[in-house]
């Protein structure tokens, strides 16, 4: 059986191309059962003007909760974030949110904090990626992609939220411009440590198809060798779609759909 389900779920309320009606309508159409809305939401500081504020959060989980009254008895409509961590800036915690008291957090790192402070975008495009990398981290990879785990596994460790966004965003890139080498021995060790710490921390993994629609790499988040390890530690998964237009909401679901492998988790 294929999951009908989607909890991470992008609209126009930031860089998501479709009305969260226009999604439900859509999640409805495919026959799903529960449709879960994630904004990219930094707070308490955002570092990017299009993601939730302070002032615009409530007015987003309000048109959410009006929408699942709206469409109660046809389809469960479940109001998330996908909250970034971003040391100083932004804490994927649940006291953070507490005015708009969400379903669900997705605790997701897009920006690395450097030695120097700085922050560098972990998916914007290959060039920035080139250029944070060497103005931040002295053009080593290694350091960048190291730096990259330490702070998902501080993120799981410090805060207070429930599913792990795409765990190993880092290989976005690999593909299509590769940088490093999946298979060496110092990135096996971060997965390791970073698998060890997301079952310490008793946290969700998301098994995310978000690449797959965007055309970055044929294949979801965490890869094969990563979620292995999770699952030898008794990882539990959800799987998403990190959608960002109404049809994309299964994207590849029928690839990795398979119900068994993941929780039911409302
Ligand atoms: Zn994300
Ligand atoms: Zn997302």
């Amino acid at each position: 059986m294929t999951i009908r389900a989607n909890y991470h779920t992008h609209t126009t309320w930031c860089d998501g191309k479709d009305s969260p009606e226009a999604v439900i309508l859509s999640a409805i159409g495919k026959g799903f059962d529960a449709i879960g809305f994630s904004s990219h939401a930094m707070l308490p500081c955002p570092l990017l003007d299009w993601v939730l504020t302070a002032q615009r959060a409530p007015l987003y989980a309000a048109e959410i909760r009006s929408l699942a009254a709206k469409y109660s008895g046809r389809i469960k409509v479940l109001c998330g974030v996908e909250a970034d961590y971003a040391k100083g800036v932004a804490n994927p915690d649940r006291s953070t949110y507490s005015a708009i008291a969400p379903d669900y957090i997705i605790g997701s790192i897009h920006f690395v904090a450097a030695p120097d402070g700085e922050f560098v975008c972990v998916d914007d495009t290959p060039q920035a990626l080139q250029d944070g990398i060497r103005d931040h981290f002295g053009g080593s990879v290694e350091a960048y992609v190291r730096a990259y785990f330490a702070q998902q596994r501080e993120m799981v460790e410090k805060f207070d939220f429930d599913i792990v966004g795409h765990l190993d965003l880092v290989r976005k890139f690999n593909a299509k411009f590769p940088y490093f080498d999946e298979n060496a021995a110092w990135y096996r060790e971060e997965l390791v440590k970073t698998a060890d710490a997301v079952l310490t921390s008793g946290k969700i993994v998301e098994v995310n198809t978000g690449a797959i629609s965007r055309g970055w790499l044929d294949d979801v988040y965490p890869s094969a060798e990563f979620r292995a390890l999770l699952r030898d530690r008794g990882a539990r998964f959800v799987l998403s779609a990190d959608a960002h237009a109404a049809d994309a909401i299964d994207c590849a679901f029928d690839r990795f759909g398979d119900a068994e492998e993941y929780v039911n988790i409302f």
